[in-house]
């Protein structure tokens, strides 16, 4: 009986520290604590080891996770990264600064103060058949604006960190624009994959 159980906490224990489904991996950790207070290294095409991080899909976390200090980390620190004048972007996706998973940082034109903001988990549910053609960049592909079609209006759904459930909401224009670029990224799409000919 008692050898019985110190298997079964011997098992338990050894599931615990090798599972990472829903976690950050120990190179995400690397990253995300690395070079405090420094800004993040953003992955562009022009490296090969680079764009297999960009091109490949990337992974839900699990609420526990996204409740915990590693992700708040990720969150500012990916905030801090694209709102810094030297990026001077209006959006980063984790992949983007090397992690796969799914969190995107937007900045919400249509809101007050024109905020950054980090949404954990995020897919779009829906997209307006209205389309509108507009220019876009990538921190990730360097100098570079291409024309691309994007829909007027899209519902998101994703994570609420604070409420600790999932939520839907409805984006229109050109913060909606924003919102397709950087979920496209999450699926290993870059934005010149879209570019009207
Ligand atoms: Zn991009």
């Amino acid at each position: 009986m008692k050898k019985s159980v110190l298997f079964l906490l011997a098992a338990l224990m050894m599931a615990a520290s090798c599972s990472i489904e829903g976690g950050f991996s120990k190179n995400d950790l690397q990253i995300i604590h690395g070079a405090p207070g420094e800004l993040l290294k953003v992955y562009t095409i022009e490296s090969e080891e680079e764009l297999l991080v960009l091109r490949a899909v990337s992974e839900d976390l699990s609420p526990k996770v996204l409740g915990g200090d590693d992700y708040a980390l990720l969150a500012e620190r990916m905030k801090m990264t694209v709102a810094d004048t030297s990026v001077g972007g209006v959006g980063i996706a984790a992949p983007q600064v090397g992690i796969n998973k799914r969190v995107v940082v937007v900045q919400r034109f249509d809101k007050e103060g024109e905020p950054f903001e980090a949404y954990p988990n995020i897919s779009i549910l829906e997209y307006s058949e209205e389309k509108t053609k507009g220019a876009e960049g990538c921190l990730s592909v360097p100098n570079e604006r291409y024309d691309v079609n994007r829909s007027s209006c899209i519902v998101i759904s994703y994570f609420d960190v604070e409420k600790g459930e999932m939520v839907s909401e409805t984006v229109s224009g050109f913060t909606a624009v924003i919102f397709q670029h950087e979920v496209d990224h999450l699926d290993g799409i870059i934005y010149t994959d879209r570019v009207l000919m």
